[in-house]
């Protein structure tokens, strides 16, 4: 077989859903079109394992590609773990995975299905979901990438020159949402954050996370705005602000300027220490099924602003903030990377 031919399958798992991606040996994508399955964690880790490999299987199918041609894998799974490959007590899986060493038990399962062993890598979902980021902006130039993508909670990663993530000693590297934001700055108390720290966590002031927060305090400037007085759950009225925004509502622009402002000052704290060329911005604001091209320019913008006052001149002039393009892709793709960014460097 001609090593042209050679393929890095990625499989993300997250809570509910798992998705099946892969590549070719440089580094392109196979198809665009993910591939999805259950996680079935409820029915314990051999189901799970089961539907990871059932994952691979059909994507091979789906793209008329063999085992032979597998030369590694990536999973990129959520923490916390005890150690590489061992999941640690998890809030969205059941007890019993506290310990789970998926990686020996993954690569075991493999090794049955292709009848050799096939090489492994495995990593939080966030950072592989930065490492095809990076890929897409980079190229296969030297530069490294931040990225941040506010959701629910603030994903954060930083991919180095190499195209890798920062793992950290503990695997806890990058955790860039539960560090402190610039308060004073943005003339704002400290909010509350579900990890418990009382400092003022950035994810809460730029997420959904902290949003019934920063909804409270804007609405003081905004006494007249008809949720000032509506009796809709609070949860409800947050998730309508992004929609709002799109047609121009001062309450959700405000809040929404405010919270690029926030994720600015972040990007400039955080390039003190990383130096990055690229800050890619994914997350539903920027997701172009939901938001304007008026907005998201607004947004980015927002956010470049920010942070370039607080820049050294060279960075000024060479940091660019731009939009995560590969959505729900990002993490299966980002695991095949891995697996073949190691593949290589076990090479040399
Ligand atoms: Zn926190």
């Amino acid at each position: 077989m001609s090593r042209s031919k050679d393929i890095f399958i990625g499989t993300d798992s997250g809570a509910t859903t798992s998705k099946t991606g892969g590549i070719w040996a440089d580094g392109s994508t196979i198809s665009t079109k993910l591939r999805q399955s259950s996680t079935n964690s409820q029915a314990g880790t051999a189901a799970v394992i089961q539907g990871w490999v059932e994952g691979v299987v059909g994507f091979l199918a789906d793209n008329n590609l063999s085992w032979d041609q597998v030369r590694g894998v990536g999973l990129a799974i959520p923490g916390p773990y005890q150690s590489y490959g061992v999941l640690d007590r998890s809030a969205n899986l059941p007890k019993s995975f506290e310990g789970w060493n998926f990686h020996a038990d993954y690569s075991q399962a493999l090794a049955e299905k292709a009848g050799r062993p096939i090489p492994l890598v495995v990593g939080n979902d966030g950072n592989y979901g930065g490492v095809a980021e990076a890929q897409r902006v980079r190229g296969d130039r030297k530069a490294s990438v931040l990225m941040l993508a506010p959701g629910s909670g603030l994903g954060a990663a930083y991919i180095d020159a190499n195209g890798l993530p920062l793992d950290g000693d503990t695997l806890a590297g990058m955790e860039g949402g539960h560090m402190p934001a610039a308060l004073h700055l943005l003339g704002v108390r400290p909010y509350k954050c579900g990890c418990g720290k009382d400092w003022g966590c950035i994810e809460a002031y730029t997420t959904i996370s902290g949003l019934p927060q920063l909804l409270e305090d804007m609405l003081k400037k905004h006494p007249g705005h008809e949720l000032a007085t509506s009796t809709a759950p609070v949860k409800e009225k947050v998730l309508s602000l992004r929609s709002r925004a799109q047609k121009g509502d001062p309450l959700a622009l405000d809040i929404f300027d405010f919270q690029a402002r926030a994720l600015g000052l972040h990007v400039a704290s955080l390039a003190m220490a990383l130096d990055p060329e690229y800050v890619v911005i994914g997350g539903g604001l920027i997701d172009p099924e939901s938001t304007t091209p008026e907005f998201r320019h607004r947004y980015l913008e927002g956010i470049h602003q920010a942070a370039m006052p607080y820049l050294w001149p060279a960075q000024r002039r060479k940091l660019k903030v731009v939009p995560a393009t590969l959505g729900e892709l990002s993490q299966a793709i980002g695991a095949a990377l891995v697996a073949l960014y190691s593949a290589r460097q076990s090479r040399i």
